[in-house]
C-alpha cells in the first residue's frame, strides 16, 4: 500500500509530462515553464525513490507529525528537519488520526515524506543534495468528466443527491430551477426521481475536487416529470433554465421561497404547529431551521416589515397584478428590508424563526390576491422570457448537445460507471 501510494505519485506526475489530459486549463506562459522545472524535479525524485524503500504509517490518536517520524525510526536531526520544511507549506496539526503518511528511506535515513492535505493534493519533504529537506504542496492531475447522476429519492433528495456524488452546489441549483412550482416539503416524496448534468473535476482517488457548470436538472413527481436545460442566451451576463421548448422556468412568484434543497418531507410539519390544516389556513408551512434564508417569491415592493400580532416578526411584499405575499415568524429582517424598500426576485428578506404564534421554526408563507389568501398551487403564471428567433436556435443546439451527453452517459455499463465511482471528500471547494 505504502509502495502504491509512493509510485501512484510518480506514475500520475510521469502522465501530467507527456500531456496525458490532466487539467485541461489554459496556462500562462510564466507557469507553465515553472511546471515543467518542478515536474522536472518531482521526476528525478521520483527516480530516485523508486530505488528506496517507501513505508506507509498512519497517524495515531493524538500523535503529532514529529510522534510518527519518531515512531517510523527517523532520528531527531532527520525529524526537525523534515518538520521545519513542511511548515512552510503545512500545519502539521491539521493532520487527523488514521491519515496515511509514506515515509521514504535510503539505508535507514529518512529521504522522504508524502501526505495527502486535501483532496486533490499531496504534501511532499524530500531530502536535498545538501541533505536538508524541500516541501512543497502538489496539485494531483485531476480527470474531467461531464457526470450524470439519476436516481430516486431515498429518505431525502438532499441526501440522496449527495450520497450520488453531487455538492450543495448542484443540489442548490436544482432546488433553485424547481422553486417556482415545487414545494420542497410536500411534493418531493421518497421514490420520485431526479437526475442531474454538471461538470465534475475528480483526483485519482475518485473524490470530487470540484464542480463546474451545471447543465440538466430533471425531477419527476406526482405531478410529472419536468427537465430544465441551463442556457446563456444572448446579452445575458448569467445562465438560467429552460424547459425544452425554451421557456423559462422562472414564474411571477415562487411556490417554495426558500432554499428548498436541504429540505425533506420527513421533516416537515404536515399540520400547521397550532392550528393544524383547517380551512382557515391558507397558508404554507415550511419547516426549516432558524437562519435559513427566505428569498421574495417575486419582485416587489415591501409594505409592510415589523412585527405583526401572532405572525410575529412578519414580511409583507406587493407585487404587481394586485398580488401580494407574506412571510411570518422570521427570526430576523435582512439588512435594509423595511416598507418601501424595492425588492428582487430570489432577494433574502428574512430568516426562518419562531416569533409570534408559533411551536418551532418554521416559514408561514401566503399568497393574495386582492386582499384574498390563495393558494400558491393555483399560480402558474409565467414569468420569465420564452425564447425566440436566434436565442431560440442557439438554444436548440445547446440542449441537444446535452441530451446527446445525457444519452452517452446512461448507455454506459454498470462497469464503466463504477469505475467512475465517487467517495466524498469535501466537494464544491
Ligand atoms: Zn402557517
Amino acid at each position: 500500500m505504502a509502495a502504491a501510494f509512493g509510485l501512484g505519485l510518480g506514475l500520475a506526475w510521469n502522465a501530467g509530462l507527456l500531456g496525458g489530459g490532466a487539467v485541461a486549463e489554459a496556462a500562462e506562459t510564466a507557469v507553465v515553464r515553472e511546471e515543467a522545472a518542478r515536474r522536472a524535479e518531482h521526476l528525478a525524485f521520483t527516480e530516485a525513490y523508486l530505488a528506496h524503500s517507501a513505508r506507509e504509517f498512519r497517524v495515531g490518536s493524538g500523535e503529532t507529525l514529529a510522534g510518527l517520524l519518531t515512531r517510523a525510526g527517523a532520528s531527531r536531526a532527520e525529524t526537525n528537519a523534515a518538520l521545519a520544511s513542511l511548515t512552510d507549506v503545512y500545519d502539521p496539526r491539521r493532520l487527523r488520526p488514521g491519515q496515511p503518511v509514506s515515509l521514504y528511506f535510503s539505508d535507514a535515513q529518512l529521504t522522504g515524506v508524502a501526505f495527502r492535505s486535501e483532496p486533490g493534493a499531496t504534501v511532499t519533504a524530500n531530502r536535498t543534495t545538501a541533505g536538508e529537506f524541500a516541501a512543497r504542496e502538489v496539485e494531483m492531475p485531476l480527470t474531467f468528466e461531464i457526470a450524470r447522476i439519476a436516481a430516486q429519492v431515498e429518505t431525502s433528495l438532499y441526501s440522496t443527491a449527495l450520497a450520488k456524488g453531487a455538492t450543495d452546489r448542484e443540489i442548490g441549483a436544482l432546488a433553485d430551477a424547481f422553486s417556482y412550482d415545487v414545494d420542497f416539503q410536500r411534493d418531493v416524496q421518497p421514490g420520485d426521481q431526479f437526475e442531474l448534468v454538471f461538470e465534475r473535476y475528480y483526483d485519482d482517488e475518485g473524490n470530487t475536487v470540484r464542480t463546474g457548470d451545471l447543465l440538466f436538472v430533471s425531477l419527476e413527481t406526482r405531478q410529472g416529470p419536468r427537465n430544465f436545460y441551463s442556457f446563456m442566451a444572448p446579452g445575458d451576463t448569467r445562465p438560467d433554465w429552460y424547459d425544452a421548448d425554451g421557456k423559462s422556468a422562472r414564474r411571477f412568484l415562487m411556490k417554495t421561497p426558500i432554499n428548498g434543497a436541504r429540505l425533506s418531507s420527513g421533516f416537515g410539519m404536515r399540520r400547521h404547529p397550532i392550528l393544524g390544516y383547517s380551512r382557515m389556513h391558507r397558508g404554507t408551512d415550511f419547516a426549516a431551521p432558524t437562519g435559513t434564508p427566505i428569498l421574495a417569491a417575486g419582485e416587489g415592493t415591501v409594505v409592510r416589515a415589523g412585527p405583526f400580532s401572532s405572525f410575529g416578526n412578519y414580511v409583507r411584499i406587493r407585487h404587481a397584478n394586485g398580488y401580494e405575499t407574506a412571510y411570518a415568524h422570521l427570526s430576523r429582517f435582512a439588512r435594509g428590508v423595511r416598507a418601501g424598500t424595492r425588492v428582487r426576485q430570489g432577494q433574502i428578506i428574512g430568516y426562518v424563526g419562531t416569533t409570534g404564534r408559533s411551536t418551532g421554526p418554521h416559514l408561514h408563507y401566503e399568497v393574495l390576491r386582492r386582499g384574498q389568501q390563495i393558494n400558491p398551487i393555483n399560480l402558474r403564471v409565467a414569468n420569465g422570457r420564452n425564447l425566440t428567433g436566434r436565442s431560440l436556435e442557439l438554444f436548440e443546439i445547446e440542449r441537444q448537445r446535452i441530451d446527446t451527453l445525457r444519452q452517452v452517459r446512461a448507455s454506459e455499463t454498470p462497469a464503466q460507471q463504477a469505475a467512475l465511482r465517487v467517495t466524498r471528500g469535501d466537494g464544491g471547494r
